[in-house]
This record gives C-alpha cells, sequence and structure tokens, in this order.
C-alpha cells in the first residue's frame, strides 16, 4: 500500500532532500502569467445553420449601479448581486456580435467597437470580411455599429447592409456622431426592413424596442429548431433578467425597453429557445427560466453541438 504523505513536514523534507528540484520550482516561479483568457469564437449548429458568437471585446466597469436598477435601492442591487455571487462595485462587459452561416448567406450581426476589433473576430471564425454576404444592425449604438466603417472605408464591402427603417428614421433625425461617423457614409448601401421581414430564409426580424425606437432582435430558425439574437434586450445576465423592469440607463424609453424584455424573455422560457446576448457574457448564449417575479439565466452547455 502506498499512501501518500502530504503533512507540511514531509514536504518541507521532500523539499530539503532535493535540491535540484527546489531550484527548478525558484525558476518555474518566474514563469510569466498571462491574466484571464476568454475565447475568441464559439460555434454551434442549428439545424443546417452555423452559428458564431464572436468575441470581439470586453472591458470592466465600475460602479455599475449607475447604468443598471437606476430606480432599485442600493441594498436591493447589493443582495441581488450577492445572491447571483457577483460585485456590486464592478462589472466586466462583453461585446459579442454574431455569424450566422446558413449554408447560402454569411449574415453578421453587429460589428462590435471598430473596423479592426471586427475583422480580427471574424478571420478567428475562419472566414475573410471580403465573405460576408450581409451586414445586418440590431440598432445604431456605438458598440454596435463602430466596426462598420473606418479610413478604408466600408469594412465588409460585398456585404449587403440590412438594418430597421424605424432605427434608421430615428437617427438620421437625432444625428449624433456615430449616425454621421459610421452610418451616414453607408447610407446608400443600406436596405430598410421592418417587423416581420425576412433577410434570409429563416432569419427573420423582431421589434423589440425601448433600448432604441427601433431595437431589432432575429429569429433563426433551420431544421425545426430556433434561436434569437436578442442584442441589447437585456444588458446583464443578472441585473436584466432577475429583474426586468429595473431601469437601464442605456435605454431610451425605460418602460417601453421593459415591456419589451418581459415579452421576448417570456416566450423564450415558455419554448425554452436559445438565445444570444450580445452582452451576456462570453460565448453570450444561453436559456431563461421564469423565476420568482423575473428571469434566472442559464448558461448553454451542449444542447446545440448535438
Ligand atoms: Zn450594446
Amino acid at each position: 500500500m502506498m499512501q501518500p504523505n502530504i503533512s507540511r513536514r514531509g514536504l518541507l523534507g521532500g523539499a530539503a532532500a532535493l535540491p535540484l528540484m527546489a531550484a527548478a520550482g525558484r525558476a518555474g516561479a518566474q514563469v510569466a502569467t498571462q491574466g484571464a483568457q476568454v475565447p475568441k469564437v464559439n460555434r454551434v449548429t442549428l439545424g443546417e445553420f452555423e452559428i458564431t458568437a464572436l468575441m470581439a471585446g470586453t472591458a470592466t466597469r465600475e460602479e455599475p449601479h449607475k447604468i443598471f436598477g437606476l430606480n432599485a435601492s442600493d441594498e436591493d442591487f447589493a443582495a441581488v448581486s450577492e445572491a447571483a455571487n457577483i460585485p456590486t462595485d464592478k462589472a466586466q462587459f462583453f461585446f459579442t456580435p454574431t455569424l450566422v452561416n446558413t449554408g447560402a448567406e454569411l449574415i453578421l450581426f453587429d460589428t462590435g467597437l471598430n473596423p479592426d476589433g471586427i475583422v480580427a473576430a471574424v478571420e478567428a471564425a475562419g472566414y475573410g470580411s471580403d465573405e460576408v454576404t450581409h451586414v445586418v444592425i440590431t440598432h445604431m449604438h456605438g458598440d454596435h455599429v463602430g466596426g462598420l466603417t473606418g479610413g478604408d472605408g466600408p469594412t465588409f464591402a460585398n456585404a449587403r447592409h440590412v438594418t430597421g427603417q424605424v432605427e434608421y428614421d430615428h437617427w438620421s433625425g437625432a444625428g449624433g456622431e456615430t449616425f454621421t461617423g459610421k452610418i451616414q457614409p453607408l447610407a446608400e448601401r443600406f436596405e430598410f426592413i421592418a417587423d416581420g421581414d425576412s433577410v434570409a430564409s429563416g432569419v427573420t426580424a423582431m421589434m423589440t424596442p425601448g433600448h432604441t425606437p427601433g431595437h431589432m432582435s432575429y429569429m433563426l430558425e433551420s431544421g425545426g429548431k430556433q434561436l434569437v439574437l436578442i442584442a441589447d434586450l437585456a444588458n446583464h445576465y443578472v441585473w436584466s433578467l432577475a429583474h426586468p423592469d429595473w431601469e437601464v440607463s442605456f435605454d431610451t424609453d425605460k418602460a417601453q425597453a421593459a415591456q419589451s424584455r418581459r415579452k421576448l424573455l417570456d416566450m423564450l422560457a415558455a419554448d425554452k429557445t436559445p438565445f444570444i446576448g450580445y452582452h451576456m457574457p462570453f460565448p453570450a448564449l444561453g436559456y431563461v427560466e421564469t423565476r420568482d417575479q423575473g428571469f434566472h439565466y442559464v448558461p448553454h452547455s451542449y444542447q446545440l453541438m448535438l
């Protein structure tokens, strides 16, 4: 019988008896650490479709209660965060465009923060930016349209550009740096769609307004399976799901945003439909269950690998 003896005395004795190994141990302590690592892409299948979540960026933000739960007390915010084992003083943000290969089209939903970031992400998924056939913009905030165009012109020169008519009309009236810098230069390229319109077979726009006036989610359907790209319908996997009515600073119309959240999340929970949320923790793919007065996030495991 060999019983491991790993008492402290045993470890010290072993080290003293093996000076060469002890020296190697000290050298080992100088190996450079590399920091936390997040995968660049995550690909699943949905019927005939391949769906790849792209990690276009991640960043730590301070004081999340100034963004989420504006109408919740500090005590409530702290209690909900503690129950989910996340801190209240900072939060990790993720930016997750999605690439859908239908077999006939390569459709990119949203473009991250800048052209370099989205091109690197598309390449990490195994494609060239010239292969993208459609770029779909869910709504016109800078973290979704930033990669559309830069110093070298349109990032996806061969792609049809598609967005919601209501969203475009709103921002063309409101203006702003993001619209004039990223959308206006491509205005001639854009095709405009409405609620229920299809981008391609099995890719259907769903109006989910509130975050912005024309914010759209997209239903993906193939082989009898469904997945919804919810974009910014819900921006945090705890604070926006457990309490859909908690106000979010980024939402233009807070009451309408809460109404859209409840409506679509109810549907996702009832049908056990998977979804990708642009700001959910990477790979941003999961399910929701109803819990108490709100919802609970259940990360995807392997359902969409089978
Ligand atoms: Zn966003």
